[in-house]
C-alpha cells in the first residue's frame, strides 16, 4: 500500500485515509508526493 507524504505538513498520509478525499486529514492540504524507498547519495566521480 503506497504512502503519501503531505507537501504542507509533510506528515505521512496512508492511501486508505485518503480513499475518495484527497485531502490531508492533518492540515487540509491538497498537494502530496510519494516519498522515495531508498535514497541514495550517487557520488560523482
Ligand atoms: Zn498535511
Amino acid at each position: 500500500m503506497p504512502t503519501y507524504k503531505c507537501f504542507k505538513c509533510e506528515k505521512k498520509i496512508q492511501n486508505t485515509n485518503l480513499d475518495k478525499r484527497f485531502v490531508c486529514p492533518n492540515c487540509g492540504g491538497k498537494i502530496f508526493y510519494k516519498p522515495r524507498k531508498v535514497v541514495k547519495k550517487v557520488k560523482a566521480v
